[in-house]
């Protein structure tokens, strides 16, 4: 395992492949304490985290919560609708206030890209970046790629392919800079209008034919059409756009015999991923959101824990 020296965690893009495998197989011997009757070792006894959310979120938010609870690290939420934001307080000031009560890290979810990177230049508490508008989601993709790991048992040379509302996405972003930077081929896939063809100098690859995208890849991951980002309309139907690219059962026909299905979640049933297939066989859901427990314990362990 390589050496972390990160004092942030706010994007994949410039971390390495031995830093990404740090993290997945710190992640491992963090997820049988989630399997345990007593789930807490001691490992941020003392440390303060505060979840900064100025966008609604389930899985992330309890996620990290859980995570640093099992750490017994102690937590406080904040959410936009009730704090001093809806007061006129800008988003640096807030956090300048929270920090100020020496709090140790702050995860921090906004609807604009960059406002992580903005608090990492201005406060000492580590910043984790739990989501910034369409750009990044360092966590979302760690505990993809250790979810593929876990149940295809690597990623070098798998064929991952991202379906959907790839422009408006910040999952598909970190995954596409995670996987290739582990060595997955990754192919994007969806309506030309939600492929931005900048996403290929990102290094991955455009394939507008979604049979073929089936059948070649070991892992779909289909992704959910962000409509609260839609400045514009991309689509001219939610039924047709399920009609050509929601994966259904007779879609998979084609499938690999040992494809995983995953979604980050929210799903739209029977938009961008059918009901028998999102509880199917193939569907490592569930999964994902176990893992990312562990992940995100792994990740506030190596920014907080190890002491430099
Ligand atoms: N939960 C993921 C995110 O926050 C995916 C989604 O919302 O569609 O980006």
């Amino acid at each position: 395992m390589s050496e972390w020296t990160k004092h942030d965690l706010l994007d994949l893009q410039g971390m390495s492949k031995e830093e990404i495998e740090t993290v997945l197989e710190t992640a491992k011997s963090f997820k049988e304490i989630s399997t345990r009757d007593v789930k807490k070792v001691p490992a941020l006894r003392g440390k303060t985290i505060v979840m900064l959310f100025f966008e609604n979120s389930t899985r992330t938010r309890s996620s990290f919560e859980l995570a640093a609870k099992r750490l017994s690290a102690d937590t406080v939420n904040i959410a936009a609708g009730n704090s001093s934001l809806s007061k006129g307080e800008s988003v640096l000031d807030t956090a300048r206030n929270i920090e100020a009560m020496n709090v140790d890290a702050i995860v921090v979810r906004h609807p604009s890209s960059g406002v992580p990177y903005i608090l990492s230049q201005h406060l000492k508490a580590s910043i984790i970046n739990a989501g910034d508008g369409c750009r990044s989601h360092p966590t979302q993709a760690l505990l993809d790629m250790f979810t593929i790991q876990e149940k295809l048992g690597r990623i070098a040379g798998l064929k991952v392919a991202i379906l959907g509302d790839i422009r408006h996405s910040r999952v598909a972003r970190s995954n596409i800079w995670g996987l290739t930077t582990m060595g997955a081929e990754v192919t994007v896939c969806g309506p030309a209008t939600l492929v931005p063809p900048e996403i290929e100098a990102m290094g991955a690859r455009i394939n507008y034919d979604i049979d073929e995208v089936i059948k070649e890849s070991d892992v779909l991951m289909p992704l959910r059409i962000q409509m609260e980002r839609q400045e514009q309309k991309f689509l001219p139907s939610l039924r047709e756009y399920a009609k050509e690219f929601g994966i259904d059962a007779q879609k998979l026909k084609n499938a690999k015999k040992d494809v995983i299905i995953m979604h980050p979640g929210p799903t739209n049933r029977g938009l961008e991923v059918s009901a028998e297939v999102a509880d199917g066989k193939y569907s490592v859901i569930l999964d994902q959101v176990t893992n990312g427990v562990a992940v995100r314990m792994a990740v506030l362990y190596l920014l907080l824990g190890i002491k430099r």
